[in-house]
């Protein structure tokens, strides 16, 4: 969270964004009426366990949202062109 940051849409938003916190909440649902039947715990050995990133990240300029690394990979590039 401490990498530098630019946004690979605008491209010059280097300081203001929206840190989106991905919470994981494993379900099982009703198959035929979609209905919510319980929380499944996360240590569930029959559920795959979520394993994607962390945070999402909102550009605080353009609104784009993407994954954390592809705002830090941008951010090592030192393309400040306008
Ligand atoms: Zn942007």
């Amino acid at each position: 969270m401490n990498s530098v940051y630019c946004c690979p849409a605008c491209k010059t938003n280097r300081s203001r964004f929206n840190l989106i916190e991905q919470v994981v909440h494993p379900i099982r649902k009703d198959p035929s009426t979609g209905k919510m039947i319980e929380h499944v715990p996360l240590s569930d050995p029959l559920q795959f366990q979520y394993q994607g990133e962390p945070y999402r990240v909102q550009c605080g300029i353009c609104g784009l949202i993407d994954d954390e690394r592809t705002f830090v990979a941008f951010g090592k590039q030192d393309s400040f062109q306008d």
